[in-house]
């Protein structure tokens, strides 16, 4: 288990890309409103908000899309889901309802090439989106 444990320290450290916006937020280098954490997940305030709650839950580790978390470790999506239900119920929009939304491609309007799930509410949101 003393090979495993650190086989698994070293793949923490390997996943994280200096040049990362997001990678940079968790290492504290950029500041970020901080709404909730786990062991494996942070969120935060977007910069630039699309509605009244907007939040971003992003991987610690480095992972560009939704589809290399979801490559990475089964759980780890989940965690990220039960992140996204924390933050919607904490801002009070669980109820009323919310949107959580992975862009995932340039061509989806990505912008940011580490994984983060978007959780949107507090006013009514349209269908389908531009
Ligand atoms: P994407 O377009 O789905 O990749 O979303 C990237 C999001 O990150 C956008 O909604 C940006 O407003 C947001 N963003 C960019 N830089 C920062 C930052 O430094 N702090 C918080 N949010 C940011």
């Amino acid at each position: 288990t003393g090979y495993r444990l650190a086989t698994a320290a070293a793949a923490r450290v390997l996943a994280v890309e200096t040049d990362c916006l997001f990678c940079k937020i968790v290492a504290k280098e950029i500041p970020a409103e901080i709404v909730h954490e786990t062991d494996r997940t942070l969120a935060f305030r977007d910069i630039n908000p699309q509605a009244p709650t907007h939040v971003l839950v992003i991987t610690k580790g480095h992972h560009a899309d939704a589809g290399a978390v979801a490559d990475a470790d089964e759980g780890l999506a989940d965690e990220m889901l039960k992140a996204a239900r924390t933050i919607a119920r904490k801002e009070g929009v669980a109820e009323e309802g919310y949107r959580l939304v992975f862009n995932t491609g340039a061509a989806a309007g990505q912008t940011v090439f580490h994984a983060h799930l978007h959780v949107l509410g507090g006013r009514d949101l349209r269908w389908p989106p531009g």
